[in-house]
């Protein structure tokens, strides 16, 4: 099925080509170049972080803040089960081991307690986790307070996966600016992009500079090639960086445009029975990337979010299952899981609606009516479930 509606589709501003243009123009089509510089200019500006590093992903950010954090072979890193995948692989390119943990109700993140007792554990068993990762999901800010407190207390680094967070704000400090280094995401499909492409951001400029070099193949000053370190081909280019300085000049737009859609979800869809949505506690302020619904089919007549998803997909409408979570996928079948069914209850029943924010209001109440005409109709006429 091509969708005629998807669930996050990258949304141009008008200054995009201005900058690409520039950058065709000084023939600067190489990695790193004016607009990289100015992108992570651009970047501490919006976050208040003090130094950004722009790379070809976030995947390779997160590679780059465990190579800078010491994690090699053997090691174990905490990190939260109910995420995307791209969260914990790099783990893995490190030799390391993933020691998931699950997540709590208020924010659909890592559950702080459960974090302390899988610390507890590992530290009783004789390793000492080397960092921990934090998932700020579908935008929703983690239990930041408790989460920072324990890794001071255990002396452990805080790596925050912000990859779908930029916009949103804990306590009203910026995602990316709570641990001791952050990682961004410019993927197509995230609040803005690059067309392909992320960041590393720190308050330490030793780490962001040495980023920089890593990312560049660890060139020793030397007038030959020379290398005392593993190096890394993860820069981003100036094209890329372009279009990004473009996207982050709307990106205030962009938020309140995705807070919109969810709640005039939340508006229409809450009323319907054993629908709930992801919370925002007070003091949290997701950048809503995602709308995400979940089904309880105890109190919704039966219905369930796969005859929901399915029901959407036959009008040609993208909506995707949450997150399965790491610890239940057949990569990380060997790596320790701390905590109970928070996570698998929310892949279970929980359904990511679109929400990119070029929906328009015409897209948005289709969506809507075909939620709610899944709910009043009988049983036996409901589409064929994956299972049937
Ligand atoms: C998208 C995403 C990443 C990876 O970012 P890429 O730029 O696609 O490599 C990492 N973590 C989370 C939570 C993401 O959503």
């Amino acid at each position: 099925m091509t969708p005629e509606i998807y669930l996050s589709s990258p949304h141009l501003g008008e200054r995009e080509l201005q900058y690409v243009q520039e950058a065709f123009s000084s023939n600067w089509i190489a990695p790193l170049g004016p607009h990289v510089d100015g992108f992570e200019q651009d970047l501490c500006a919006t976050t208040g972080a003090s130094y950004a590093a722009a790379l070809s992903s976030g995947t390779a950010a997160l590679h780059l803040a465990l190579v800078l954090l010491g994690v090699s072979s053997g090691d174990e890193v905490m990190c939260q089960s109910f995420t995307f995948a791209a969260s914990a692989n790099p783990i893995l390119y490190q030799g390391a081991t993933p020691i998931f943990i699950d997540s709590e109700t208020t924010t659909w993140n890592i559950c702080p307690d459960t974090l302390e007792t899988a610390l507890k554990d590992r530290i009783a068993r004789g390793k000492r986790p080397k960092a921990v990762i934090v998932v700020h999901l579908y935008g929703m800010p983690a239990r930041m307070a408790e989460i920072l407190d324990i890794c001071q207390r255990y002396e452990i680094p805080l790596i925050e996966d912000a990859a779908e967070a930029l916009g949103s704000a804990y306590q009203g400090k910026p995602c990316g600016t709570l641990g001791k280094l952050a990682v961004l995401s410019f993927n197509g499909n995230k609040i803005i992009t690059t067309s392909g492409g992320g960041a590393l951001l720190s308050n330490d400029e030793a780490l962001i500079k040495k980023a920089r070099f890593l990312a560049t193949q660890a060139r020793d000053p030397a007038p030959h090639y020379e290398h005392s370190v593993v190096g890394y081909n993860y820069r981003m280019s100036n094209v890329c960086a372009a279009i990004g300085r473009g996207q982050l000049a709307v990106l205030e737009t962009r938020v309140a445009q995705r807070r919109a859609n969810f709640e005039r979800y939340v508006k229409r869809l809450k009323p319907l029975p054993g629908v709930d949505f992801q919370p925002e506690p007070d003091g949290f302020f997701s950048n809503r990337w995602l709308s995400c619904i979940t089904v309880d089919p105890e109190l919704s007549d039966g219905v369930t979010r796969e005859d929901i998803r399915l029901a959407l997909a036959e009008q040609r409408i993208e909506a995707r299952p949450l997150w399965k979570p790491m610890h239940q996928q057949p990569v990380f079948a060997r790596a320790p899981f701390y905590g109970s069914s928070v996570s698998e209850r929310l892949f279970e029943n929980g359904l990511c609606i679109p929400s990119g924010s070029n929906l328009t209001t015409g897209q948005l109440n289709k969506i809507m009516a075909c939620i709610e005409e899944t709910f009043s109709l009988p049983q036996d006429q409901r589409l064929p479930s994956q299972t049937a």
